[in-house]
């Protein structure tokens, strides 16, 4: 059978009242007034179904449908319920009420899995206001401490661990998911291509790599009047090729490279003055490592040549990197015949964005199923999807969960 898609609805809509905003989205912020509120609703539904309910000393909410052998490694699914301010109705939450309504499915059909089935609601999964994003999962995976989350502050300086307490969300670290089976996580497309495509779902394969970088070009500063053209050392002409030359570079490879130039400052920034320095960022991306490290290369080389070239100095200093994430590639293609047995018409795509799943790639076999973002828009109070292909998509994922359940499951630690 498939899923209760008017039972889905009415939860999304009952969650999208929380926080609601004028413009029709929401402003949920993590471990805000309106998060709590959200979290209470979750555990009300969670605690309606008979599901056990515990919270780890990280926020991190689970639903857990026991099945016959509680020793084995979980299924797992969710994503979160906090947003960005003035943000959308689906971006996490739609994630969260998949996983509760493949559970109730489950229950429903009447098919007790051999492994425990769980719905996870990941703490500050935005990063909006405390600064990190995803940071609970990223301490499940290992990849940060309870200390590099506990220390984090809001705009206010009101810590994590504060809240948590404030709101009754901080549990024990006992009730932490220590490992886990598989990992699913159904999310908002946040972007045009699964619209464009024409499909009711996407298959997420990976989430693309990501390198940052400031560059510095400096020339030299001088009057605009008096400093014939041939003299100049220009630095914001300098800055400028730089970035159309790449810009080229990457649309005439017409790949799935992706540059931006977000942050521009000339300085000493007057309109009668020659820019002597300029410093402008870069953020490349790319879902294959080898690809990527090949183009940061190639970026470092156009933007050394265009300096001397110019006749500037430049200075290239490496921000951050992010290597591209691979989920499951048994999973991905599990989800493909799935979609080509049911006739689901669907896309295989990377993740432009960071998810949770990406941490949890590292405790389990993982997979994403993406729901069309209509225009493309999230982070937005016009974050739109058709309720078709989130059904559809909330379909997809129960039809794995089922195959998984039965497939028989792994004792934990082995
Ligand atoms: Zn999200």
């Amino acid at each position: 059978m498939a899923v209760d898609s008017e039972r889905l609805k009415r939860r999304f809509d009952r969650l999208s009242e929380i926080g609601k905003t004028e413009g029709g989205g929401v402003s949920r912020l993590a471990l805000s007034d309106e998060d709590k509120e959200a979290r209470d609703l979750f555990v009300s539904w969670l605690k309606e179904l008979g599901l056990e309910v515990k919270v780890d000393d990280l926020g991190n909410i689970y639903g857990i449908l026991k099945g016959k052998n509680p020793d084995a490694a979980p299924l797992v699914m969710g994503s979160h319920l906090d947003s960005v301010p003035r943000g959308g109705k689906y971006d996490g939450t739609i994630g969260v009420l998949a996983g509760l309504e493949a559970i109730e499915s489950l229950i429903e059909d009447g098919i007790e899995p051999d492994q425990p089935v769980i719905v996870v609601n990941f703490t500050n999964e935005e990063g909006a206001r405390f600064p990190k994003p995803m940071i609970s999962s990223g301490v499940l995976s290992g990849k940060f401490t309870t200390e590099d989350m506990y220390k984090l502050e809001d705009d206010n300086g009101i810590s994590i661990e504060e809240e948590l307490k404030r709101i009754g969300y901080l549990g024990d670290r006992e009730n932490r998911l220590q490992e886990a089976d598989k990992f699913f996580e159904v999310h908002i497309e946040q972007g045009p291509v699964l619209i464009d495509k024409g499909v009711n779902t996407g298959i997420v394969e990976g989430i693309q790599g990501l390198s940052w970088h400031q560059i510095t070009y400096t020339g030299e500063t001088d009057h605009a009047g008096p400093s014939p053209m041939e003299y100049r050392r220009d630095a914001g002409v300098g800055a400028v090729t730089a970035m159309s030359r790449l810009y080229e570079w990457v649309k005439k490879m017409n790949d799935e490279t992706l540059i931006t130039f977000g942050k521009i400052k000339a300085s000493p920034g007057a309109v009668n003055v020659i820019p002597g320095e300029v410093t402008f960022s870069i953020d490349i991306r790319h879902p294959d490592k080898g690809v990527l490290e090949e183009r940061i290369e190639q970026m470092k080389q156009t933007l050394l040549d265009t300096a001397l070239e110019m006749k500037l100095d430049s200075q290239i200093e490496d921000l951050s990197y992010m290597p591209p994430v691979s989920f499951s590639v048994k999973l991905t293609n599990d989800l493909e015949n799935i979609c080509k047995n049911k006739g689901i018409p669907y896309h295989r795509m990377f993740s432009g964005a960071g998810h949770d799943a990406m941490y949890m790639n590292k405790l389990a076999e993982t997979v994403m199923i993406f729901i069309p973002s209509i225009g493309g828009k999230s982070h937005n109070e016009a974050e739109e999807s058709r309720w078709e292909d989130v059904a559809l998509s909330t379909d997809l994922l129960y039809e794995l969960v089922k195959q998984q359940v039965s497939a028989g499951s792994r004792v934990k630690g082995s």
